[in-house]
């Protein structure tokens, strides 16, 4: 007997395509019989211009658009819940997946550009005990569209006098847990045929995930280094991060100084000040021999509080203290005040959360 195929069978999935590099976009369009062009084509409608709909690709063939949305679609998606504005003009932006999962990105306007700040995970693993994303727990990765399509959205919502400059991988998640997603997204970005963005524009930041970071030194690919430290010796590190138990301090900086820096760049240290933990002078010190032989500048972020917390931040006089003892042992050092902080979209509050109290939203696409 002949089985018969059932029509109500589902066929095979359609590729997502903001899912896909240039070569697996390249390797669709000539498995449908197409010219080579039509991949570049495709790839400046999905990146340059952001396109929202197959049908909207007017100089791709009727017929060729036809059969590419037979096997393909303009996904994955994210959807814009609500965008709140700071009283410094920093926008939080919260996104729901299609898996319904929340998300955020922090567009952060400062002098002379402007700045977006992706999540790579949904929550995270790593717990630092300062951090409010690692207070809420792991979701789950996120994909490469999904991380370039925070870039995309966030595209729409901008004035007509803005344009994007500058990306930062440090909003909720570890970069190095999720690296493969993260390095297809930032070979995309660099591309002239992706995102078409500078290297020197982009920055990733780890608390030292030691494998992830020998195998992105073996990346090739253009970007700075940031390291959530936090802490200059392992028995403080241990108890505010985690992840210290796991890579301490002197496997962390054996790991940096072998990290391959492009002329001109340094290592940037981010060191987040809490009252009474990290905050004294001593520590300072304990930073700077840390450092020593190290290329690097030192930002330093005092904490910036949520709801729960069990930290504070340092007093004025305190932080200056601190700056200024790093200053006289020649370090580039600078204090980072964070920005968005009064709709709770400052460094280390991400939570991927509606929380009216926080949010003075403002209407989507403002
Ligand atoms: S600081 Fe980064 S690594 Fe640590 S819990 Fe927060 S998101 Fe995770």
């Amino acid at each position: 007997m002949t089985e018969l195929a059932n029509p109500a069978a589902p066929g095979p999935a359609k590729k997502k395509l903001l899912d896909l590099s240039l070569g697996e976009i390249q390797d669709l369009i000539l498995a449908l019989g197409e010219k080579p062009y039509r991949a570049t084509q495709l790839g400046a409608w999905l990146f340059r211009r952001g396109a929202e709909d197959l049908a909207n690709m007017t100089d791709i063939a009727t017929a060729t658009r036809a059969r590419l949305a037979q096997v393909a679609e303009l996904a994955p998606r994210l959807t814009l819940l609500e965008t709140a504005r700071a009283s410094d003009q920093t926008r939080k932006i919260l996104w729901a997946a299609e898996d319904g999962a929340r998300l955020e990105s922090v567009l952060i306007p400062e002098k002379d550009h402007l700045t977006l700040c992706l999540s790579c995970q949904v929550g995270c693993r790593l717990g630092c005990r300062f951090c409010r994303t690692g207070d809420l727990g792991f979701q789950r990765d996120l994909s490469q569209g999904e991380i370039l399509s925070q870039i995309l959205g966030a595209r729409k919502l901008l004035g007509p006098a803005e344009r994007l400059t500058n990306l930062v991988f440090m909003g909720m998640g570890e970069p190095l847990l999720n690296l493969k997603e993260v390095t297809r997204s930032l070979a995309l970005i660099t591309s002239p045929q992706g995102l078409a963005m500078a290297g020197k524009h982009l920055s990733l930041s780890t608390v030292g995930v030691i494998p992830g970071l020998y195998r992105l030194a073996e990346s090739q690919l253009n970007f700075g280094l940031t390291i959530s430290l936090g802490a200059p010796t392992d028995e403080i590190r241990d108890q505010i991060m985690p992840i210290n138990r796991q890579y301490p301090l002197a496997d962390l900086k054996k790991a940096l100084a072998a990290f391959p820096l492009r002329k001109g760049r340094r290592l940037t240290i981010a060191y987040i000040l809490l009252k009474g933990v990290n905050d004294s002078p001593r520590e300072a010190l304990a930073l700077s021999r840390y450092l020593t032989g190290l290329k690097t500048k030192i930002n330093l972020i005092p904490f910036n509080p949520w709801p729960g917390a069990p930290f504070e931040r340092p007093d004025l006089a305190t932080i200056e203290l601190f700056w200024r003892t790093l200053r006289d042992k020649h370090h580039t050092v600078i204090i980072r005040w964070s920005k968005g902080a009064d709709v709770a979209g400052a460094c280390g509050q991400l939570a991927g959360q509606r929380n009216a109290e926080e949010l003075k939203k403002e209407p989507i696409g403002s």
